[in-house]
């Protein structure tokens, strides 16, 4: 069976192979060697000063930075399940919390959001999605991030690219804290969270040193010295730098970001010949949602059949979207085949009959545009 949900998403080879070793101590300099090799990637990666790898899935580090970095109130972007979470740890932890919200297949703009900052004083940090993945729908972050900066440079930005690191190149600088989950784009098990930190946002966290677990002044401190406050998740750790190794081998990060892009469209471009409707107003490249109120359930089984695990949706979604995921290495004959399977199900469904232009169009757009 073909894995093609957004997260988690298939582990290769050389991945599992270099976490199949032996387990080693995380308090040895044989560790500090690979967790320095992880940092130095992982802030290449991001465009930031400074970066943190949790024990957690990537809800733990969205919760770390909001605890870390909210002081009054929080505004944050609600599109979707994962941008509804904003909400939900700022209650956790009691944190004031003001949130805009939209159908989840439509973008936050940057009008609204300087609209509730300069309505409301208190707001002194703004949490949003670059990939909202309840609906593969893309924030306009970067924009955002700009305006909220020339607004006034003391609000801190959050932005969530549990679905964006490592898919796409992000433009960090008014960035703060760009979170980053390991079963995603990283094509490693669950259970690593990572956060990437400006300057600005280390000073904060330094000065306020909030927190146990999650205190990220501790995890600062120990992991620039290549350690961490608890013990680490070596094994992924271990995989990461396998996986910075397998882009590096497969033509660089560059490339990738290109290949991600081109299969993305392509995707898009295939089903959208089918007389599919793509359903975000901006769609992300992490993957392609599909909305099909009447037959979204049907060709999401339907696809099993053809050995292609497709995503349904969340809430009031579930039923009526299913989502192919577009992060990570995916060979290019089993992203044909999945748009090959999802023709293959609307025939078998009656809805459409099959006569193999998903592939043409997949390819004519992969390879001639
Ligand atoms: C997967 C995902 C998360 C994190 O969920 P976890 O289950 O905690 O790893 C957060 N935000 C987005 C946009 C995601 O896609």
């Amino acid at each position: 069976m073909l894995l093609f949900t957004p997260g988690p998403t298939p582990v290769p080879e050389s991945l599992r192979q270099a976490m199949a070793l032996p387990t080693i101590h995380h308090r040895t300099k044989e560790f500090e060697a690979i967790f320095a090799k992880a940092r130095e990637e992982l802030k290449a990666l991001l465009g930031l000063p400074e970066v943190l790898m949790l024990a957690s899935s990537g809800s733990g580090a969205m919760e770390a930075g909001v605890l870390s970095l909210c002081k009054s109130k929080l505004l944050s972007i609600n599109c979707g399940k994962f941008g509804e979470r904003w909400g939900k740890i700022a209650k956790a932890h009691k944190i004031p919390n003001t949130e805009i919200t939209h159908q989840w297949d439509t973008p936050a703009n940057v009008d609204e959001v300087l609209e509730a900052l300069k309505s409301d004083s208190q707001i002194d940090a703004v949490a949003i999605q670059i990939c909202e993945s309840a609906g593969g729908l893309r924030h306009p972050v970067e924009n955002i991030a700009k305006a909220i900066k020339s607004f006034n440079p003391n609000i801190i930005v959050i932005a969530d690219a549990i679905t964006a690191m490592g898919v796409e190149p992000i433009d960090t600088t008014h960035i703060d804290a760009l979170i980053g989950g390991s079963q995603k784009a990283f094509m490693l098990p669950p259970g690593m969270s990572i956060i990437g930190l400006s300057q600005y946002a280390i000073d904060i966290i330094e000065e306020r040193n909030v927190g146990l677990y999650f205190n990220l002044a501790t995890e600062l401190k120990n992991q620039r010295k290549n350690t961490t406050a608890w013990t680490a998740p070596t094994t992924i750790i271990i995989g990461l730098v396998a996986f910075f190794d397998l882009v590096a081998k497969n033509g660089g990060i560059q490339n990738l970001y290109v290949h991600t892009k081109k299969l993305s469209i392509a995707t898009q471009s295939a089903l959208e010949s089918l007389g599919l409707r793509i359903y975000p107003k901006e769609k992300a490249l992490a993957m392609t949602t599909i909305y099909d109120e009447a037959n979204a359930a049907n060709i999401r089984s339907t696809l099993k059949t053809f050995d292609v695990n497709v995503a349904a949706g969340q809430d009031h979604l579930k039923e009526k979207i299913f989502r192919i995921n577009h992060m990570g290495i995916i060979p290019i004959y089993e992203a044909t085949w999945v748009v090959n399977a999802v023709e293959l199900s609307l025939d078998v469904l009656h809805i459409r009959a099959f006569d193999g232009s998903a592939n043409k169009v997949f390819l004519d757009s992969y390879y001639k545009s």
